[in-house]
């Protein structure tokens, strides 16, 4: 688990400056720069999370992203890793059961969070159909690999399909029709992190 999170900082912090600029587009610019900070500070923090179990890696950070992100994306994140972990509490391993929990849970959070759905172009318009392809793959008994594979492709196309959807969320919402011809800056990162995982389960 901290192997990927640390790919996941990584991969964040060499994305900063792409994520940074789709906000700026539709947002106030800070997307990345919001990541890169909590996750720099997640990164500090793997050394002592190692020996742990997933759920607790998961809720430090989770409680981590809450504390440093700043930005709309802070709390959301942070309640994603949170309920994420809570629905992986004690275990030692990742499979592909067990992670479709955690996704799901994840989202669920999200929305709770956010007071928001599919279709209001933000993260969710790159989880839910990640969740829906990662499902279909795990319930036909595949690996885990191959499910967040299949979910990776599932939020690049979520990702480039919020382009075409007006904002009714976040700040991007204020920019109405004029958000229509950029992608979402977190659908962009949540895409992102799929692709890590995938990478990297
Ligand atoms: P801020 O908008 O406060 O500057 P960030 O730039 O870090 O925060 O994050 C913006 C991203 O957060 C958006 O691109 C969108 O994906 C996501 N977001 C904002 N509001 C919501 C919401 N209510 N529900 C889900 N995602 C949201
Ligand atoms: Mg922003």
């Amino acid at each position: 688990m901290c192997t990927i999170l640390k790919q996941m900082a990584l991969q964040i912090q060499v994305h900063k400056d792409e994520l940074t600029e789709l906000d700026n587009a539709i947002g106030d610019g800070d997307h990345g720069i919001n990541l890169a900070r909590g996750f720099g500070a997640v990164q500090e923090k793997l050394p002592e999370l190692e020996s742990q179990d997933i759920g607790s890696i998961l809720k430090t950070v989770g409680m981590t992203l809450v504390s440093t992100v700043g930005g709309a994306s802070g709390p959301l994140y942070g309640t994603a890793f949170m309920k994420a972990g809570a629905a992986c509490k004690g275990l030692q391993e990742l499979d592909a059961e067990s992670f479709l929990k955690a996704f799901e849970a994840a989202i669920g959070g999200i929305k709770m969070r956010g007071k928001s759905d599919e279709g209001e172009k933000t993260m969710l318009d790159a989880l839910g159909p990640a969740f829906r392809a990662y499902a279909e793959k795990a319930e036909a008994g595949l690996p885990l690999k191959t499910a967040l594979e299949a979910a990776a492709i599932a939020a690049e196309n979520g990702l480039a399909h919020t382009s075409e959807i007006i904002a009714t969320k976040g700040r991007a919402s204020y920019l109405g029709e004029r958000s229509l011809g950029h992608v979402d800056p977190g659908a962009a990162s949540s895409a992102l992190m799929l692709k890590v995982l995938a990478e990297n389960a």
